[in-house]
Parts: structure tokens; sequence; C-alpha cells
């Protein structure tokens, strides 16, 4: 991807613009024209819908403002505090002309002298502890691609029922076939289709150089809602201890079998997971449902399908002892 100066040069890579027009053509009373900036900083055409006067925006999807947004975006849903959107911002503003990709993500290989022209050295070292975290933790698949802040694509998007692994996902953007991905997970909207295609750098830095263990989606999302704190076999867990514990029951060959996510839609919701009744509105939708369960109940369930697997397994080892 390089960057996209113009609008015309925008509409030819994407329908997903067609209503847009320069601020010079749009349809907003004369005053909002010497009012509003043509020119981003980053020096492409600002552009709106030409009708609703909505959506101001820079036409350049590589814009070092919007990288400095979605900097701030990865850091904060990581849980990063103290570099936010004014120390993004600081960054990218005197560093963008030295970055090696048009991606956020370069900015994370930049040496501490370039870096020093747009941070403190409190930052610097900052951003090198996330940079380390990120590098020697695990995330899961849809978490990590959902944090790259690629627009309508989060932690839920159908993207991520029909893709599971990273390096499936790699391999469709590099052979340019996100549009089929998108087929697929039935998703029309084609600005996502666009940004999913821009965005193909983004994702092979953050496997490449950013987080190198990026694990498959786990084989069962369970939606849940949590209420109060809960026990499970005589210990008690605060809700994030409870959902770790969850999340860590792996299968004989150490994949992790469940992810937990949390949810209050009653459409989605499997379990409303409460040790004691409670006036919540949790515990409320739970008890309307008919889907209230203890810790100690959701936790064997859960257990369960482990150790179904397991009976299995040593049937079939017996199978093959007796056979021999
Ligand atoms: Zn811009």
């Amino acid at each position: 991807m390089k960057p996209v100066m113009t609008l015309a040069e925008l509409q030819e890579l994407t329908p997903a613009y067609d209503d847009f027009a320069v601020i010079e053509n749009c349809n907003i009373p004369d005053y909002y024209k010497t009012v509003f900036p043509s020119h981003c900083k980053c020096g492409a055409e600002i552009i709106m819908t030409r009708e609703g006067r909505t959506q101001l925006q820079c036409c350049n999807p590589c814009c070092w403002i919007k990288m400095a947004h979605r900097m701030s975006y990865f850091i904060s849903f990581h849980g990063f505090k103290d570099f936010g959107e004014q120390t993004c911002l600081s960054l990218f503003s005197a560093c963008h002309d030295v970055l090696p990709y048009y991606s956020f993500l370069s900015a994370f290989s930049l040496s501490d002298t370039q870096l020093a022209v747009g941070l403190s050295d409190n930052k610097i070292s900052l951003l090198h502890e996330i940079k380390e975290e990120l590098q020697h933790h695990a995330f899961h698949f849809s978490d990590a691609i959902a944090s790259l802040g690629i627009p309508n694509v989060g932690p839920l998007s159908p993207l991520f029922d029909v893709v599971k692994s990273p390096l499936v996902l790699l391999q469709y953007m590099l052979q340019g076939k996100t549009n089929e991905l998108c087929d697929m997970a039935g998703i029309q909207a084609q600005s996502t289709r666009f940004h999913l295609r821009t965005f193909d750098i983004d994702v092979l830095l953050l496997m490449r150089d950013i987080m190198p263990n990026i694990m498959a989606t786990p084989k069962g999302e369970v939606f849940v809602a949590i209420t109060g704190k809960v026990s499970v076999r005589g210990q008690s867990y605060t809700r994030a201890e409870f959902i770790d514990l969850c999340e860590s029951i792996k299968d004989q060959s150490g994949t992790q079998l469940y992810k937990l996510v949390e949810t209050k839609s009653r459409e989605k919701l499997q379990y409303v997971i409460a040790d004691t009744p409670s006036n919540s509105d949790k515990y409320q939708i739970g008890r309307q449902l008919g889907k209230l369960i203890t810790a100690d109940e959701f936790y064997e369930v859960l257990m369960s399908a482990v150790q179904k697997e397991e009976t299995a397994t040593n049937e079939e080892k017996e199978e093959n002892a007796n056979g021999a």
C-alpha cells in the first residue's frame, strides 16, 4: 500500500468512497468551505460525504495521523497506560518520514535516536517495555487482529467464523484474496473490504515482529456473563481469575479448548455464571433465560469435554493393544 493523496486515486481503489467529495465540491454552505481544511497535515485531500456533511476525514489510508490514532488504540487495547493519543501523535509527527513500512507497527522498530526526535526518554523506554511484553505473551488470534483497529473488524467480527488461524489469514492476504474471505464471512461493507486489503502489512508485521505468539482461535468460544465473586472446588476467584482458570483448560496436545467471551447479549449468552442470587441485570437475564449456572457446575461442564476426550483416547489405546 502506498499513500493515497487524492480522492480520485482512492476511488480508483475501492467503491467505498463513491459518496464522498473534496470539501470544495461538497453540498455545504460556503462558510464551511472556508473553515474546513482542504488538506490533511499528511498532505492528502480532506474528504467528506457529499451530501451528509459527515465523516470529515483524510483520504489517505497511510496518513500518519491515522497511524498515531491506531497506535494509541492498539496500545490501550492491550491494557498499557501512559502511552496515549498525544504521545502517539508526537511520535508519528516526528518520525513518519523514517518509518520502514506504511504501518503504525513499524514505529516499534525505529532506533532510539530516531524515536528521540518525537519522544522523551521515559516514553522511549516505555515503548520498549510494551514491545517486550507483547513479544513474550500469547494472544488469541481474534484479539490480536482486532487490536489493529481495522475499521469494523472487532473481536466478534464474522471474519473469525471463517478464519481461525493467523497463518491462514496471512495466506489469503498475501494472495490478494481477502475479498473471498469477506464473501465467506458475509462481510459486505466495501470499506471493511478495502481496509482488510490495505492493512495486510499490519497483519504481517504483527505476526513477524510484534506478537510472535498468536494462537489460533480456540475450539470453543463460550459466551458468558459472570456476576460477582465465584468459587470453584472451594477456592474463590475474581472474574478475571475465573476466566483465566477456564481458559487454561487444555486438551492432551496442549491446545487451549475454550475462550470465554463476556457478553450481555441475550441472543449470544450461553451461561450466566452466578454463585449467589443478586439484583444485577446479568442475574435477572440469566434467570429469565433459564441459563443460570454456578461457577463449579460451569467448570465441570468444561472439564467433562476433556475427560471425554481422554476416555476416548484410552479406549483407542486399549483397542490397539488388543489388536496387537
Ligand atoms: Zn492525513
